[in-house]
């Protein structure tokens, strides 16, 4: 997927960190990488040139390989440390997968985040050295995206920037999704939409978008938050930046996921919807859904960097589905969905009106 592999050579990284120190640098949620790794294709694109002299200039340390050094530790600190390492590089395989149900194809913006959510989906695709990236090649990246639309005119192409981050805390140094959103401006028969937690994406609210690009927020309960979503914004903060999004002309969603059906879910389900709508009057967003499901990779993950997590990870309770990517979840038995359907479609419609859930799953 990547330019090189991130295989291990003989002199470790060892980082300078505790286990329970979190994001010492960073202000708020501001992200500010601990030590920076550039491929050194990348210095060949403009971006990867600014990028050096910009980090070079702020006193972050700096390393130009091929291989970037293991990190040192125990599962905790590698996977603290992996998050606070920026690898700058070349993305090279310009095939975009699909993605279903989101929209029509992924599209690599960058990976990971510097969020520390215990149910991440990336515990399953990036394994236990979750580095975030940047692709200096969003050119190319961009033309493959305009062949692909270009195949299917004239239907509508949709691409996600977020399948595999959220692209927001790497935006102050990409501008990947800025120059996206103005790309896909020009497009007829392309849309993009991403979906976020971190809110500090400002420089995004006066871009000429003409509606081609839409925003969503990844909201959840104010207890799923507090327990599971480390390092990230809070529901107000989320919200807030959904009606700047909303006064920016955007069209704005909502991700509700993943949805834990706990003794309390649906009460608490419903004040998320009411907190919502209450922010937001007027507005009739779409909602996408998501119920809570994980692999044999991510509970044995999840499990070595939060021992005592409470996730429901238990697969007796749950009912074990292969995904379109070749691998098989454990998901919530079929027997609860119809419920779970019936609540979501009943609040969505009396609170924001008809037609505004995108899918279920
Ligand atoms: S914000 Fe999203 S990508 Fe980042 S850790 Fe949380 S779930 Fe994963």
């Amino acid at each position: 997927m990547y330019d090189n592999d991130l295989s291990a050579s003989d002199s470790a990284y060892v980082p300078n960190t505790n286990d329970h120190e979190i994001y010492p640098s960073f202000s708020k949620f501001t992200f500010r990488p601990r030590r920076v790794v550039f491929y050194p294709k990348a210095l060949d694109y403009p971006l990867g040139k600014n990028l050096y002299e910009r980090f070079r200039r702020e006193e972050i340390p700096i390393e130009i390989t091929n291989r970037v050094r293991p990190i040192y530790g125990n599962p905790r600190q590698v996977f603290l440390e992996a998050k606070r390492t920026l690898v700058v590089g070349v993305r090279k395989d310009l095939r975009f997968p699909t993605c279903k149900p989101s929209a029509d194809y992924q599209f690599p913006l960058t990976s990971s985040c510097p969020g520390q959510c215990e149910y991440c989906y990336l515990h399953t695709t990036l394994g236990s050295r979750p580095y975030v990236r940047i692709y200096v090649n969003l050119d190319e990246i961009l033309n493959q995206a305009d062949q692909l639309i270009v195949q299917k005119v004239p239907n509508i192409t949709t691409f996600e920037g977020a399948a595999t981050s959220d692209p927001v805390p790497t935006e102050k140094y990409s501008r990947s999704l800025q120059q996206t959103i103005e790309h896909f401006s020009n497009q007829e028969f392309g849309r993009f939409r991403f979906v976020i937690k971190f809110t500090e994406a400002d420089n995004l609210l006066n871009l000429d978008h003409r509606g081609h690009t839409t925003w969503r927020f990844s909201l959840n309960t104010e207890r799923i938050i507090k327990q599971y979503e480390f390092g990230t914004p809070r529901l107000t903060e989320r919200l807030q930046a959904a009606k700047r999004t909303v006064n920016a002309g955007y069209p704005l969603g909502f991700l509700i996921a993943p949805i834990f059906l706990y003794p309390e879910w649906q009460k608490e389900y419903s004040e998320l919807l009411h907190q919502i709508a209450r922010s937001l009057p007027g507005v009739a967003p779409t909602f996408e859904l998501i119920t809570h499901r994980f692999t044999p990779r991510a509970k044995k993950q999840i499990l070595e960097l939060w021992p005592a997590s409470t996730l429901p990870l238990d697969e007796e309770q749950r009912q074990y589905k292969y995904g379109q990517f070749g691998y098989g979840k454990y998901i919530y038995p079929k027997e609860t969905m119809p419920e779970v359907r019936r609540f979501f479609e009943e609040n969505i419609r009396g609170l924001f009106g008809a037609g505004l859930v995108s899918y279920l799953v």
